[in-house]
This record gives structure tokens, C-alpha cells and sequence, in this order.
């Protein structure tokens, strides 16, 4: 059995107590990060939305300039077949060019009726994309605030870190060597709880009951008694 003071034994528990605040902050700010990825994720799913919609705009425009030019085109076909029309010599002539404007007329209206329909689907997509880019900047707000709540919160624990951390490597100086290994390799193996109390016989680390003998020893104090079960140094306060 390994022998150490009591002054060993007070300082392992405030080892341990350090130990389980950095535990329990890191914890806390894995989950932070987590969160902060998740809230980014969202408003870059809105924004791939809103892209897209962005994009089905510019296709809608796009096809509503093509037919107007397409309109447009047949509009002059119409011109200059009817200035034919009124250069022509012979009525088989001018039956052809009456048919060629009579067939662009129907062109015309048929492309007219398309572009009506183009311009409302534009329309349409138009509203939409007005009302997602406003939603898209209440959202981005939103998440922005959220993000600064998130970022003021975790400054603070991460500065509680910071001195849990300093506390305990001051606190590890007066330990030895060997004796803050220990407390490391224990406490990694343990999910960062390495010394626990002992109270009625039972280990209050994986509660299983200790054998008489060693409940004796852990009350003397003044050795390095594992737990049989859990491998954690324990210790024994007089709470009568
Ligand atoms: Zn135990």
C-alpha cells in the first residue's frame, strides 16, 4: 500500500473537484459547438432555398425577354410582308403574302398568350422571392442574435475553464509525480471522476460496497486505497 499524508488526501479531493468542474465545462462547450453548427447549417439550407428561387427568376425573365423578341420578330415579318402586299403584280402573289401575314398574325397570337403565361409565372416567382429574401433577413437577425447570446455565454465558461485549469496545475504542484499520474490515468478511465468518498461501506463513485478492512483504512487516511470495483482513490470525510 502506497503511504501518503492527509494533506495528499485534501489535496487529491480538490484535485478531483477542479477535475469534475472541467469536465462538466467541457461538456458544455462541446454541446455549444454543436449548437452553433446546427443554427448555421439552418440558415445556409434557407439561403440554398432562396439561391434557388433566385435562380428560377432569372429563367422566368429570360424566357419572358425571348418571346417578347420572338413577338417582336414576327411583328416585323407582318410589316414588311404587308409593304409587299402593296407592291405585289399578281393575285396569286398576293394570296401567297395574305396567307404569310394571315400565318403570322396566328403566330403572334399564339406567342402573345405564351408570354402572358410567362410573365405571370415570373410574377409569381417574383413574390416569392421577395418574401423569402425578407424572411431570409429576419431569419439571419435572428440567428445572428442567437449566435452573440451563445458566444457571450460560452466566453464565460470558457474562462471558467481557463481558471479550473490553472487552479488545478497549481493545486498538481504539491503532489507528487507519480501521485498525479495516478489521478490522470484514473481519472481518464473514469469519465474525469478519480476521487470519491467512501461513506457506510460503499464507494460513492460506482456505489458497490468495500470490504470492512479497507473502509477502515480509508477512514485512518493516511494510504492510497482504490476502489476493488472502480479503481478510484477514495477517501473518507466525518460527516457525525
Ligand atoms: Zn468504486
Amino acid at each position: 500500500m502506497n503511504d501518503i499524508s492527509k494533506q495528499d488526501i485534501v489535496t487529491l479531493v480538490k484535485l478531483q473537484e477542479a477535475e469534475t468542474e472541467i469536465v462538466r465545462l467541457n461538456s458544455v462547450l462541446e454541446e455549444v459547438e454543436k449548437e452553433k453548427i446546427k443554427i448555421a447549417k439552418k440558415l445556409k439550407q434557407f439561403k440554398k432555398a432562396l439561391d434557388q428561387n433566385q435562380e428560377d427568376l432569372e429563367k422566368a425573365q429570360m424566357m419572358c425577354r425571348d418571346s417578347e423578341q420572338e413577338i417582336q420578330v414576327v411583328d416585323d415579318r407582318i410589316i414588311i410582308s404587308n409593304e409587299h402586299l402593296r407592291m405585289v403584280k399578281t393575285n396569286k402573289e398576293y394570296q401567297l403574302i395574305l396567307r404569310e401575314v394571315d400565318d403570322n398574325k396566328k403566330r403572334k397570337d399564339a406567342l402573345e398568350t405564351e408570354f402572358l403565361e410567362f410573365m405571370d409565372e415570373r410574377d409569381k416567382i417574383e413574390s416569392i422571392v421577395s418574401e423569402s429574401g425578407k424572411e431570409y433577413l429576419l431569419l439571419e437577425e435572428q440567428i445572428s442574435s442567437e449566435q452573440a447570446e451563445i458566444e457571450k455565454k460560452s466566453s464565460n465558461d470558457k474562462e471558467s475553464l481557463e481558471e479550473y485549469l490553472n487552479q488545478q496545475k497549481d493545486i498538481g504542484k504539491t503532489l507528487a509525480p507519480a501521485l498525479m499520474e495516478k489521478f490522470r490515468k484514473i481519472s481518464k478511465m473514469n469519465q474525469g471522476l478519480a476521487v470519491t468518498r467512501v461513506k457506510n461501506e460503499v464507494c460513492l463513485g460506482c456505489f458497490m460496497n468495500i470490504p470492512p478492512q479497507l473502509y477502515i483504512e480509508v477512514q485512518r487516511g493516511n494510504s492510497l486505497i482504490s476502489c476493488p470495483q472502480c479503481s478510484r482513490i477514495l477517501y473518507y470525510v466525518n460527516t457525525d
